[in-house]
């Protein structure tokens, strides 16, 4: 290399001191200099980011560029039950079936236009003028094949659907705005899809925009996992205009593409079973459901038992509102009969007789309570029991943080746990507090949240505890880091939550000079104790936290003191008391799993 070419370096999100040191041919202490120069205290094991890391380089003379991250074919989420019984037909009776399309991607990103503008184009019956209803679903011909298009968004059980929606599906449309790019609905998509173990083609949408800049989305993708065909990558990426339909015969091409290369297959005689893709009640008509079949073929007059509900075909139509007879794999129908309104993702299946229907939905009513009562369904500390007893062989994770500079070095760092016994699998990791669709997808692939300086919405914390899901919070890295792996060594205690006891002002410091300063304080709200821990806060900022040292009362020590009296106080630790200053006193409780 001559003296003038600038050295490069590719760098990943986050590394530690020691092995960026080891890339960039320099000694951790130099780095830890130029970081101390800039401000920022480190260790050699301290995991930095990209743009710390780049800053480093940038001072030794060399350009550090983002490392596009390898994607790994990594199999997880449970095979859903319709996909096992296809698996446990006769390969004899396998029967190619139209591939069953979902679209997901961020708010805004044009979901809705697409999906019409396919539906437009390409259904018969609206370009006459038919009159054609939203059932959930539509079906079109390409080049003389049929597509079966899942309709989720903008409907009610959007968020219901869409944890369970990929699993229904045999490919994933994601829809990215060639304007916007990866959002966090986007990434969300990509756990979804993965979870589900669908492949992804992704619709790179509003290209006809000025603002349009495919190559960023594509690098954004390439960073999530999803590298681009035409950047050597496995995942289609076709520009899309929904609004001027450009490109919209590329993305049906692709399609059919992933469709050929996958085995979308059915046994159109074997047994009856599908999904519930939406249903509601009608005044007049009773319990209407839209099915998608998925394997057998389903007929007028048959009964079949969804969830709690169950009945007899009275009548069945297609998407276009017209009465048929029969319909087999893929297809999506409505139906009437059900005498319950069954659930959005539900599993149907034909049994012989109303009888043989109501037996398995009494027995389905004894499974649910039982479930209810023992609904530790995911929580970290009896993982462990599970997975000796072989019912887990991963821990899946969802990682929620404040930002992004918190988030890499938390992955970072679960990567580093060994790994032996069980396997750890990040689902999704995303900025911001823990939302229901967090808990959704906890829910679909049986996973636990982990929440690092965010909080839960008081909605996912309903819908937690409704599914049995286990969210843990933490506001020190290493605390969660150290769970993770006390909870794959099995020795996990009880999470602990923080219980406030009381608050006390400052009213004067006295100073002795063998104790040091002394808080001499008004219990202001609830009791102080002496065997807890106490914040002195001051402006809102926490100066201290530690346990108190002293607790007294008139020269006496004392246990606790209530609202009301004053009392003298000393923090483990710190000497610094300002009159004014608030003490909160508090403990920690053992919180019940949820
Ligand atoms: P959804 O929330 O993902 O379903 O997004 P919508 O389909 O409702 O679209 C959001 C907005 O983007 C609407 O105002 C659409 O008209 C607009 N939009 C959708 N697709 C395109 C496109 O290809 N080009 C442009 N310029 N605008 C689009």
């Amino acid at each position: 290399m001559s003296e003038n070419e600038k050295k490069t370096v590719e760098l990943p999100t986050s590394i530690t001191i020691r092995d960026l040191g080891e890339r960039i041919g320099s000694s951790p202490i130099q780095i830890i200099k130029i970081l101390m120069s800039n401000g920022v205290m480190a260790n050699i094991n301290q995991i930095i980011d990209f743009d710390t890391a780049a800053i480093v380089c940038a001072e030794l003379g060399i350009d550090a560029t983002l490392e596009i991250p390898e994607v790994k074919e990594e199999e997880f989420g449970e095979v859903p039950l319709w996909r096992k019984l296809i698996e446990d037909e006769d390969a004899a009776n396998l029967e190619k079936r139209p591939p069953v399309i979902t679209i997901l991607g961020h708010v805004d990103h044009g979901k809705t236009t697409l999906l019409d503008a396919i539906r437009h184009t390409n259904v018969a019956g609206e370009e006459s003028g038919g009159i054609t209803q939203h059932i959930g679903a539509y079906q079109i011909v390409h080049k003389n094949q049929k597509i079966t298009f899942l309709d989720t968004p903008g409907h009610a059980a959007f968020t219901a659907m869409r944890a369970r929606g990929a699993q229904g599906a045999d490919i994933v449309i994601l829809v990215v705005a060639a304007n916007d790019g990866v959002m966090p609905q986007t990434r969300e998509a990509i756990a979804h899809a993965k979870a589900a173990r669908v492949p992804i083609i992704v619709a790179l949408n509003k290209i006809d925009r000025d603002d349009a800049n495919p190559d960023m989305v594509k690098k954004q993708l390439a960073d999530n996992g999803l590298v681009p065909d035409d950047w050597e990558g496995d995942t289609m990426v076709v520009p899309v205009s929904a609004k001027t339909k450009k490109g919209l015969d590329d993305l049906l091409e692709a399609i059919s593409l992933v469709a050929d290369s996958s085995k979308i297959l059915a046994n159109p005689k074997g047994k009856v079973i599908g999904t519930v893709i939406e249903a509601k009640i009608d005044k007049a008509r009773g319990v209407i459901a839209t099915l998608l079949v998925q394997n057998g073929t389903l007929h007028q007059g048959e009964t079949v038992v969804v969830g709690l509900a169950h009945g007899n075909i009275k009548a069945m139509y297609n998407f276009l509102g017209e009465k048929i007879e029969e319909a087999g794999p893929s297809t999506p129908i409505q139906i009437l009969g059900l005498n319950e309104v069954p659930q959005a993702g539900d599993i149907f299946q034909v049994v012989p007789s109303e009888k043989d229907a109501r037996a398995i939905v009494a027995d389905r009513k004894a499974k649910l309570n039982e479930a209810k009562q023992n609904k530790k369904q995911a929580s970290l500390e009896d993982l462990f029991n599970r997975f000796q007893a072989g019912e887990v062989r991963e821990l899946r994770l969802i990682i929620k943080a404040d930002v992004q500079g918190s988030l890499d070095p938390i992955i970072s760092t679960i990567n580093e746990i060994d790994q032996k016994e069980i396997k750890i699998n990040i689902l999704h990791a995303e900025t911001g507090n823990i939302s229901e669709s967090d808990v959704m997808l906890a829910s679909a692939s049986n996973a636990i949240i982990v929440g690092f300086n965010v909080e839960a919405e008081s909605a996912a914390y309903k819908l937690a505890e409704s599914e049995g899901i286990s969210i843990r919070l933490y506001d020190i890295i290493y605390r969660l880091t150290e769970d993770i792996e006390k909870a794959l060594k099995g020795m996990l205690e009880p999470e602990k939550q923080e219980v406030i006891l009381g608050k006390a002002q400052i009213l004067t410091v006295f100073s002795f000079s063998k104790v040091g300063k002394i808080a001499g304080c008004k219990v202001i709200e609830g009791t102080i104790r002496r065997n807890a821990m106490m914040r002195v806060v001051r402006n809102g900022a926490v100066l201290a936290d530690n346990e108190v040292a002293s607790l007294r009362r008139e020269k006496e020590n004392v246990r606790e003191v209530r609202e009301g009296f004053e009392c003298g106080i000393r923090v483990k630790g710190f000497n610094d008391f300002a009159e004014g200053d608030t003490l909160v006193c508090y403990t920690f409780e053992e919180k019940p799993a949820i």
